[in-house]
């Protein structure tokens, strides 16, 4: 930090959990490593993760600038204060946040017009694919940040690219995605996204026209865990790729661990005596991240499941989201606590998840695979059992399953939109939960090398976040990349 002339770089989010908690972990590196951040977002996302950022400025007395600017809901139709895609309570609500997204890239540019210092570049969700124009008309150098694994990015890439979408007529048929370094099989209905936003093909136009324009790409990874994917998106896109993660280990401290994305919903004190009055390896951490919802029928299932598997040796740690939990829930969760009692613990709301993960009590993850959770699960060595949903969790699936093979799957097959809640079709049985919770916590041969799989990849993990390591070295570079324009503007002026 001794730096008497650091690369001011501007991080711009997009506004979804899964997508603010890896950037306010960027701010952390890049702040540690001594550039001046400026992070922006808006005052509904500013109060989340206000005590995420108070730990980075005041405790370790990082320069890490909080700006928050208005975010306009009602002027699109939206309910005030709707400023996350967590708050967004039906899907047609969607098109107008995107739009209300895009009002507020004016306020962006104004911002940045009048910052001082100037910016020297700015790092920018995918999914802002706006700030590429502002950034632009501005002349300020620009990177995207892809959330996703490497894996999935050049999935979507490649599928694009030999227009596979468009040449297959049936969704449930298993097929190979071209040109894959680690060849996997997906279907149609997997990949093809969410079925009810035909907008996404427009914003994913857009996604791509911006990494164009983009003069390179920063990711939540490590060299060593996807080389052969990051070597050939690379030669795919033509442009700098910097792999800067586990993003999840810039948390060292227990406070920045208990305050990721939200204040924790439950005391970490108490859930920290909790899980150390459990064995090693003993415990089944059950979470689907930020937004996907499982409705009654699903969430039923899931506690018969756990309450099956579950004994004096085998426990487990369920979030039931605040938006899944509704009277009749709750009603059924009580008596459901009553029977598991010792043996479970269910937490309402926000967990803290890394801390949890974390801990040496943890044997199993039942996830989504959202990208943020399966890299955290792999960043503390946690084996998995996968249940994706949605979006890109399928792929990473096939990547925990098939490539890394420290995972079992739970046996979904289509996205969450399929299920039918009225038939059951589309459910997974209580029975498939117990079957797969037990396999991924017995430690049978099989079971022993799924685990000391997932060890080596941890420690290959730290490694790269350590001095001298690959993601540690990138994220130097991207500091680097600030700079060197710093100064080639400073020539130019
Ligand atoms: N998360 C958390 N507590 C929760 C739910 C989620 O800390 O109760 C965090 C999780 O650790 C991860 C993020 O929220 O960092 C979720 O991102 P992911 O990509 O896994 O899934 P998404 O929410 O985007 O579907």
């Amino acid at each position: 930090n001794s730096d008497p002339n650091p690369a001011h770089i501007i991080l711009i989010p997009f506004m979804a959990q899964g997508h603010m908690i890896p950037m306010v972990d960027v701010a952390r590196l890049l702040a540690s490593s001594g550039a001046l951040v400026t992070f922006i977002t808006t005052p509904v996302n500013a109060a989340r993760i206000r005590p995420s950022i108070d730990s980075i400025e005041n405790s370790q007395r990082l320069p890490v600038r909080f700006v928050q600017l208005p975010f306009h809901s009602a002027d699109v139709g939206l309910p005030a204060g709707c400023e996350n895609v967590d708050l967004i309570s039906s899907p047609d609500l969607f098109k107008p946040f995107m739009k209300a997204l895009s009002l507020f890239g004016e306020q962006v540019k104004l911002y940045l017009t009048a910052t001082n210092p100037t910016a020297d570049c700015i790092i920018f969700d995918s999914m802002n694919s706006w700030v590429g124009a502002v950034a632009e008309s501005l002349n300020i150098p620009h990177i995207i940040f892809h959330g996703p694994s490497c894996f999935y990015i050049l999935c979507a890439h490649l599928l694009k690219k030999h227009q596979v979408l468009k040449r297959i007529d049936d969704d449930y048929k298993l097929f190979k995605v071209p040109e894959l370094p680690e060849p996997v099989e997906v279907m149609k209905a997997q990949v093809m996204s969410l079925k009810d936003r035909p907008e996404w093909e427009k914003e994913s136009e857009e996604i791509y026209k911006t990494e164009k324009s983009a003069c390179g790409v920063v990711m939540n990874t490590f060299e060593e865990l996807e080389k052969s994917s990051l070597d050939k998106f690379r030669k795919e896109i033509g442009k700098k790729v910097w792999p800067i993660g586990p993003l999840s280990l810039a948390n060292k401290d227990l406070d920045s661990k208990a305050m990721r994305g939200k204040a924790s919903s439950i005391d970490t004190g108490l859930l920290l005596s909790w899980l150390d009055s459990k064995a090693p390896n003993s415990v089944m951490f059950v979470s689907f991240g930020s937004l996907s919802r499982n409705p009654i029928s699903q969430l039923v299932q899931i506690g018969q499941g756990l309450e099956s598997a579950s004994s004096s040796e085998l426990s487990f740690i369920w979030v039931v989201k605040e938006a899944e939990n509704s009277e009749e829930v709750e009603n059924w969760l009580s008596e459901f606590e009553e029977r598991t009692k010792g043996m479970g613990m269910v937490i309402r709301g926000w967990a803290p998840q890394a801390m949890i993960l974390g801990h040496v009590a943890l044997g199993g993850f039942m996830t989504h695979c959202g990208w943020n959770s399966t890299f955290e699960a792999i960043a503390a060595g946690v084996v998995m059992a996968t249940w994706p949903r949605f979006g890109d969790q399928f792929v990473n699936e096939r990547l925990v399953v098939d490539v890394l093979r420290i995972g079992v799957a739970v046996g979904a097959k289509v996205p969450i939109f399929y299920v039918d809640e009225m038939s059951g079709e589309g459910l997974v049985k209580g029975e498939e939960v117990r079957k797969v919770v037990e396999k991924v916590m017995t430690i049978d041969e099989e079971g022993e090398e799924r685990r000391k799989r997932a060890k080596e990849l941890r420690e290959k993990a730290r490694k790269a976040m350590e001095e001298g390591g690959s993601s540690f070295e990138n994220l130097k570079r991207v500091i680097q990349f600030a700079k060197g324009e710093k100064k080639a503007i400073g020539m130019k002026l």
